[in-house]
């Protein structure tokens, strides 16, 4: 966009050109560049680019969100970033950027310049809410096995009397007399030097609305929505990881116009757990182990959130060493196979021996240093000779 040329430009024309002017040097130039009389590679180009100027500046309304925003007025895949110029806009009565938009284009333009959900393209139509983001923490034992979470939530529904108008009956809604329904009113004013700046703003009457109510309806004093305190039971399924969402639907923020509300999406997060430790579907547990049951192989009672599972520990068995229990980990979300609980082998040595362990092990000592037998540590020594 930024090699884009100015549409004054294009067109030759002065900032200050009537409606005539532009008319005329638009059609000059069209005929000119038009590709079945001129066979230059660029003439295509520069047709289309002739075709764009004129069709911004030949509508007033699209010819003074030029003059103000630029291209970014006028154009459908404007980025936020470049509307620099908002900060200092100072025309009153916007609640916000889409309002700006609405009021300038009144639906005639596709697109939403901010590729948010919550641009009105027109002041009348309905438009589906926003979505809302929460964030819930919950126990690691309740995302494993899942659970249901009554929850209260504040949530702002159209009001079901007027069906968002805020009129107390349909008869009491009439067209805005100063703005003729369309929202927004035209201002001319004189600057010196510069002609005159025509500017567009939303109309102080009926601020943008097109029209005016006579008699308000009683249930939401106008507003058109009631704020409903509500309960709604949460399924939390089994499984369930952290930084998932959960949907509720038409629980977000409310609809403009009549609309259906936005969704609620509650993104879940999780309390770790003393001892377990979660990896996506697996648990993962150290388990200690003394020196003789690695040495000799034994079974262990090992827990698991399922309650203990016997495992069996066999002779060898080296520090560090991983076994599978399959299926005893977390319950798969999608209700597919469960994960497993990897259980990793740390082996503690006695640092205190009763007399009977202390002379047991010696006994072991001599029986492993006895001359002739080739211990690991004979085996470590006999690396260095050469
Ligand atoms: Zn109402
Ligand atoms: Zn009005």
């Amino acid at each position: 966009m930024a090699d884009k040329r100015d549409y004054y430009e294009v067109l030759g024309v002065s900032k200050s050109a009537t409606e005539d002017e532009i008319k005329k040097a638009y059609r000059s130039l069209a005929k000119k560049y038009h590709p079945d009389v001129n066979k230059a590679p660029d003439a295509a180009d520069k047709f289309k680019e002739i075709n764009e100027a004129y069709e911004v500046l030949s509508d007033s309304q699209k010819r003074s969100a030029y003059d103000q925003f630029g291209f970014a007025g006028v154009d459908g895949q404007a980025q936020a970033g470049g509307f620099g110029g908002f900060n200092g806009f100072t025309s009153g009565g916007f609640d916000d950027f889409s309002d700006i938009f609405s009021s300038f284009f009144g639906g005639s333009m596709g697109g939403d310049p901010f590729g948010r959900s919550g641009y009105r393209r027109s002041s009348n139509s309905p438009q589906k809410g926003d979505d809302r983001l929460m964030r819930m923490t919950i126990s690691f034992m309740d995302a494993c096995f899942g659970k249901t979470e009554d929850i209260e939530l504040d949530v702002e529904e159209t009001c079901p009397d007027c069906n968002g108008t805020g009129a107390a009956s349909p008869s009491d809604i009439e067209t805005c007399k100063t703005c003729n329904g369309s929202g927004s009113v035209i201002t001319q004013q004189r600057m010196a030097g510069f002609g005159y700046i025509q500017q567009q703003s939303v109309c102080p009457d009926c601020r943008g609305t097109g029209k005016k109510i006579r008699k308000v309806c009683p249930k939401c004093a106008g507003k058109g929505y009631n704020r409903k305190k509500t309960k709604v039971s949460l399924k939390i399924p089994a499984g369930i990881d952290a930084g998932q969402r959960l949907r509720v639907p038409g629980k977000g923020e409310r609809g403009v116009n009549g609309g259906p509300n936005g969704d609620l999406y509650i993104q879940i997060e999780i309390q770790p757990h003393e001892q377990f430790e979660r990896s996506g579907k697996n648990i993962l547990l150290e388990i200690p182990v003394t020196a003789v049951d690695a040495t000799l192989g034994t079974t262990l009672s090992v827990p698991t959130i399922h309650g203990t599972v016997d495992m069996k520990i066999p002779a060898g068995t080296q520090e560090g060493t991983t076994f599978r229990l399959k299926e005893k980990g977390v319950p798969d979300v999608r209700g597919g196979r469960a994960g497993d609980q990897l259980c990793t082998v740390h082996i503690e040595v006695d640092k205190k021996l009763t007399a009977k362990e202390k002379q047991l092990y010696k006994e072991l000592q001599e029986l492993q240093n006895k001359p002739g037998k080739e211990s690991a540590w004979q085996k470590f020594l006999n690396q260095f000779r050469s």
